[in-house]
């Protein structure tokens, strides 16, 4: 699939170029070509583009305004994360907001809280947690 907008750019486009991850907003994009960063991976690089080097990022509004239609926000609402439709169902499985169960005492904790929870509550260090 690809989406029309005044250019063309493929699903694979939309990728953070260190992470892989799919784009959400703020979209910072690379000033010379379809190069983008993710949020998290922005602070790390200096506003530089990875890719170019020498390229400035900046903050493209106008493509996160057509690209608006095909966001939505993250179902777990303390995640303010907006995410593309097509993966909404993976960023669910990875996001730090779902619910995940205590193996100690079986409560449901925030996955984020989980580590905190074993050790504050459950008096457990966090070793290893697999999905
Ligand atoms: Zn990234
Ligand atoms: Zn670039
Ligand atoms: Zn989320
Ligand atoms: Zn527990």
């Amino acid at each position: 699939m690809s989406i029309q907008i005044t250019y063309e750019l493929q699903k694979s486009d939309l990728q953070c170029c260190i992470c892989y991850d799919d784009i959400s907003p703020p979209i910072i994009q690379c000033s010379s070509g379809n190069h983008f960063v993710c949020d998290s991976c922005k602070q790390k690089i200096n506003s530089k583009c990875p890719i170019c080097r020498t390229s400035k990022l900046f903050h493209n509004q106008l493509l996160e305004k057509q690209l608006s239609s095909y966001f939505e926000p993250c179902g777990y609402s303390k995640c303010n994360k907006r995410v593309f439709k097509w993966s909404a169902e993976q960023h669910s499985k990875s996001c730090h907001y779902q619910p995940a169960k205590c193996f100690i005492c079986n409560c449901i904790v925030e996955l984020n809280e989980l580590k905190n929870h074993l050790r504050l509550e459950c008096e457990t260090e966090w070793l290893e947690y697999c999905h």
